[in-house]
């Protein structure tokens, strides 16, 4: 039985910032995401980032019902200042310059067209936006689905599809503005946030953790061993998982580590990467999480936020790269952050429920095993 300030609290309604301008970022013709050339036996195809992906997570929000059961929120463009509490201002000028030079490679794996610029800033400021709609109470919890994503860039590159950190961007306006001490970012991107831990690797006012595919991309990052440095050592927490993971591996990863982390942490506001390319079906990566999964695991975290800081969350989209299930997976995020459940099943739910990663945490116990031996005293964790 919820008492009665929970009551309150989960009462309020789940925010959704969302902007059609957010599809003008244009990233091409690729093979997979990489540049053909032009003699290139391999035909190109959309790029793997297509702004189809969040286009189709609104419309299906909407044909299901539970977009007139949000509030959305306007986004609005972040200032020069507020992306500079992060990045470098050569890395910002450069991300200018190469949009308006009408696009190129902006840096290892990130595409730039003219409009690339402007639609990250109007991406960051969505974060940001974000951010004050939790803190002045209008919304118990928020969805920004966000176009580009951010948590591959750092402090001076783009990379990864990545131009701006809109969640470490977020958690620097939430300090500097809004005078919070203490933000938790956990990453469930199938890929490591490099971009956000080394924004934030010698910090101990950012609890930063991080669950992805263990020796995946980017290659040689987010490892055990990377614990943070100086003032921030232990505020970084890697959890890498092995290929295959599925529902109960994510599932008992955010009991065992990031519940109980997050809780001696203490933070005035949790803000989420959610990329949904940890699913069954991405082209990108190897796990087996389903729609369920992730509703759980929304659900879970929504759950710990309404504990420790009122519920002030703010998910901030970021991967997910199947066109068919990406979206089904974002619909499912947010039926978890806001509790509401529409009547409708996932599609591909009889196939990925039925394996046994579903309901078996296999090889990901001995890999969270080794997390909880690196942090666990410092966190708490058994
Ligand atoms: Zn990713």
């Amino acid at each position: 039985m919820a008492d009665r300030k929970d009551d309150v609290v989960t009462a309020r309604p789940t925010g959704l910032i969302y902007d059609s301008r957010f599809l003008d970022h244009d990233t091409g013709l690729a093979l997979v995401s990489a540049t053909v050339p032009a003699d290139s036996v391999w035909e190109p195809q959309p790029h793997v980032a297509s702004p189809r992906l969040v286009s189709r997570a609104y419309s299906l929000l909407n044909r299901t019902g539970l977009l007139s059961q949000l509030v959305e929120v306007p986004t609005r463009p972040a200032t020069t200042e507020d992306i500079e509490r992060i990045h470098s201002a050569a890395h910002v000028q450069h991300i200018r310059e190469v949009s308006l030079a009408g696009g190129a490679e902006a840096g290892e794996y990130a595409p730039a067209s003219r409009e690339t610029y402007d639609v990250a800033v109007l991406a960051a400021g969505g974060a940001l936006a974000g951010v004050d709609a939790v803190v002045e109470g209008r919304v118990r919890n928020l969805y920004a689905l966000l176009r580009p994503p951010g948590h591959h860039a750092t402090p001076d590159k783009a990379m990864g599809f990545c131009y701006f950190n809109n969640v470490a961007v977020a958690a620097r306006y939430a300090q500097q503005q809004h005078g919070m001490e203490r933000i938790a970012i956990l990453d469930w991107d199938v890929h490591h946030g490099n971009g956000t831990q080394a924004a934030f690797y010698d910090d101990q006012s950012v609890l930063f953790i991080s669950l992805h595919q263990e020796d995946w991309y980017p290659t040689g990052e987010g490892l055990v061993d990377d614990v943070g440095r100086g003032a921030g050592a232990g505020y970084t927490i890697n959890v890498p998982l092995p290929a295959g993971t599925g529902n109960a591996g994510y599932l008992a990863a955010i009991e065992r580590i990031v519940s109980p982390a997050i809780r001696r942490f203490a933070p005035e506001l949790i803000l989420v990467s959610a990329g949904q390319d940890p699913s069954g079906v991405d082209p990108l990566a190897r796990m087996a999480v389903s729609a369920d999964g992730f509703r759980s695991m929304a659900a879970a975290v929504a759950a710990l936020a309404d504990g420790v800081c009122a519920g002030r969350l703010v998910a901030c989209h970021e991967g997910g790269y199947s066109e068919g299930y990406a979206p089904v997976c974002t619909w499912a995020v947010i039926e978890g952050l806001s509790g509401i459940r529409t009547p409708h099943d996932d599609p591909y739910g009889p196939w990925l429920g039925g394996m046994p990663c579903a309901t078996e945490t296999g090889p990901a116990s001995a890999a969270i095993d080794r997390v909880i031996a690196r942090h666990g005293v410092q966190w708490g964790l058994k």
